[in-house]
């Protein structure tokens, strides 16, 4: 092994192409050039306490103001200490004496095509009332709230009941197994569930109550279940335990004022995506959280008054969390929300919705575009996208190639895109283009927002030199940041804190190039180790997928019993049949792309890669197959065990 072999990673990305915003755009942004940007960077590193001070002031409500902006007690940070805020407050009450009362905060879809409208004062009342309901339930502050509820208005209604009174919400994805929620359940000594009778799905009823019967019945801590009546289907109702939802509201009054709660009462639990291993319950707060995501949503999304909005992803992910709920509401925007597929009834669902209510500002995960550009561009061209003003994506680095037909097909080459990197961990966006002021590359998420100080560092914790792929570390606490794993400090401090002395340890590699731009290189544990070198799964991935017949790819390495490591690709084919001419062809494309010694040792295809339930690859379960290991590892996050079985027997 050279010597290098454990310090740093290697480039083998050539990516040039800069996409600057259009002075139209710049000209009316709110953050207008990169002097701007810089000026604000600049003011935020020098003194980040003074900087976050003079934006809490005036940005969130406080029932009583705090005496102290910051404690860092490391790795636990205290932010606006002894002020006490409201986060159901910031969203809701806040708007109420303005205008903004009358505005819609969420255009409902559901799958079915039904659609609900409702205004800041509609929400605000609904929540009032769900959150007497939770109190009649016994539901008291710092109680946790379980809910496992399909994408409808009551799911975010749910979440700020829950926040208003200071019960401690745990969403749970409701695609999740009963084994799933009662583990996590119990992790949290969760009091009370909240669910569904059923949900939709691609036009399937997910039997959501059901699988709550059978996961309540491990969770000896829930003592109450509330069930919102989505669907209509028949379903099991405990006497004593089982409430309908539509019963408490009748009941409920609407008159809750919001709980004046400490700066440092915790919000929420989420638990990560298991793409690397077992989920972390991870805990965030209430004013430092709930300012950081309503900064980001306005400085990233470019916010103004009469967007509208709409991301994509399901409140059961920190996406959802963070730019559903709390970022967007605390700004005062109007939202399209969607229940369903993309692919229901037909493959141009989401297009459909974005021409239906003339969405400007539309935010989504590269899996979905992947998923698109194998659809085909037929189901694109049927509609007119042209309100889009601003697009976005998150959860996984974009390939430069998708985020090419993204600009073209989507965006018409008039959108700026931002490619958001962060973490649940994070709480909001912590790199991303400021879309009127960043030049866009493909494939990079630029530059660190205010108030984020990246660092890339080799195992010991030396920065690399410039350009070198390194361990991405955040050096300076930020108001987002979580507060640690549910009842778990020791394991808080070991996956964080330890690895490199007095910084965030984000688990990503990364690099930053000669211009400042970052560029997200995997995860730590997915780096690909092949005749010497140290190579990141996302550039050998891009490689291929700059080929016109791949869609999709995955690349890991596995131990080899002659070359020591060797280079295995899965790779989902797009517009040709699966053969062994294209295999080769793939073969000397990465050889071309990126040099011989990239070359893959095998090239697998596949109809599916097997991803978490959020839709990102688990590539650590590839591993396991290249290697031929029967056993895997964790596998409670997959979405689809299928794919697995289907590799295993070598089935395109
Ligand atoms: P677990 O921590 O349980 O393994 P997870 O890391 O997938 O799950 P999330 O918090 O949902 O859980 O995902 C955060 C991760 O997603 C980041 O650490 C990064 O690897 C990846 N990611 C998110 N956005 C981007 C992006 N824009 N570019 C590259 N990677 C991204
Ligand atoms: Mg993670």
């Amino acid at each position: 092994m050279p010597e290098n072999a454990a310090s740093f990673l290697e480039t083998v990305m050539r990516e040039e192409r800069v996409f600057a915003p259009s002075p139209e755009f710049a000209s009316r942004a709110r953050i207008k050039s990169q002097e701007e940007y810089e000026n604000l960077w600049n003011e935020a590193q020098q003194n980040p306490e003074a900087f976050w001070d003079k934006i809490a002031q005036t940005e969130l409500h406080w029932f009583q103001p705090y005496s102290q902006v910051l404690q860092w007690n490391e790795p636990f940070a205290q932010w606006f200490v002894g002020g006490k805020t409201n986060a159901s407050y910031n969203c809701l009450d806040r708007h109420l004496n303005t205008p903004w009362r009358n505005k819609a905060a969420i255009l409902w879809e559901g799958e079915p095509g039904d659609q609900r409208t409702l205004t800041y004062q509609q929400l605000h009342r609904e929540v009032c009332k769900f959150a007497n309901a939770l109190k009649g339930l016994g539901v008291k502050k710092g109680d946790v709230v379980s809910i496992y509820m399909p994408m409808t208005p009551e799911l975010v209604i749910a979440m700020l009941a829950c926040a208003r009174i200071g019960a401690v919400h745990s969403v749970i994805f409701a695609g999740f197994s009963a084994e799933a929620i009662a583990d996590r359940n119990n992790d949290a000594s969760a009091k009370v569930q909240l669910t569904a009778d059923a949900g939709w799905r691609r036009g399937k009823q997910l039997p959501l109550k059901e699988t709550v019967d059978a996961a309540l019945a491990k969770s000896p801590s829930v003592q109450k279940c509330v069930v919102l009546r989505r669907i209509g289907n028949q379903v099991n109702m405990q006497e004593g335990r089982d409430f309908w939802w539509h019963d408490l509201m009748q009941d409920a009054s609407a008159d809750c004022p919001a709980e004046p709660l400490d700066s440092e009462h915790p919000l929420y639990i989420l638990y990560t995506s298991g793409s690397t291993g077992k989920p972390k319950g991870i805990r965030h707060t209430t004013a430092g959280y709930n300012l950081y995501v309503k900064k980001t949503f306005e400085w990233v999304f470019d916010y103004r008054e009469e967007d509208i909005f709409w991301c994509t992803a399901d409140c059961g992910w920190v996406t959802g969390h963070s730019y559903i709920v709390y970022g967007p509401l605390s700004a005062g925007a109007t939202q399209v929300m969607y229940e369903g597929a993309p692919n229901w009834p037909a493959e141009d669902r989401f297009w459909e919705i974005v021409e239906k209510y003339k969405v400007n500002i539309f935010y989504t995960a590269p899996t979905a575009i992947r998923a698109f550009i194998k659809w085909g561009d037929r189901h694109v061209d049927k509609h007119d996208l042209s309100s889009l003003r601003l697009l976005g994506t998150v959860g996984e680095g974009i390939n430069p190639e998708a985020w090419m037909w993204y600009h073209r097909k989507i965006g018409g080459e008039r959108c700026p895109i931002v490619d958001t990197w962060w973490q649940t961990e994070t709480g909001g966006i912590m790199m991303s283009p400021l879309p009127g002021a960043i030049a866009a590359k493909p494939g990079s998420c630029t530059k660190p927002l205010p108030g984020v100080i990246p660092a890339i560092v080799k195992e010991g914790g030396q920065p690399v030199e410039q350009g070198q792929g390194g361990m991405l570390c955040i050096a300076k606490p930020w108001p987002g940041m979580l507060r640690g794993i549910w009842g778990d400090d020791e394991r808080y401090k070991q996956q964080y804190w330890s690895r490199v002395p007095g910084m965030y340890l984000t688990g990503d590699n990364a690099r930053c190039d000669k211009d400042g731009y970052y560029w997200i290189m995997g995860r730590i544990d997915d780096v690909i180790n092949v005749s010497g070198h140290r190579l990141s799964t996302i550039e050998v991935e891009s490689a291929l997928v700059s080929h016109p017949n791949v869609a999709e790819a995955a690349a890991v390495d596995r131990p080899d019993e002659v070359k020591g490591q060797a280079l295995s690709v899965f790779v989902i084919v797009r517009d040709a049949e699966p053969s062994d001419e294209l295999r080769e062809e793939l073969r000397q494309h990465v050889g071309k792309e990126i040099g011989a010694f990239a070359k893959p040792d095998e090239v697998w295809f596949t109809a599916a890669l097997p991803k978490t339930r959020s839709g990102k690859i688990m590539r650590r379960l590839l591993k396991d197959i290249a290697s031929g290991k029967e056993e895997v590892g964790d596998t409670t996050t997959l979405e689809d065990l299928n794919v697995l079985a289907k590799l295993r027997a070598h089935e395109e």
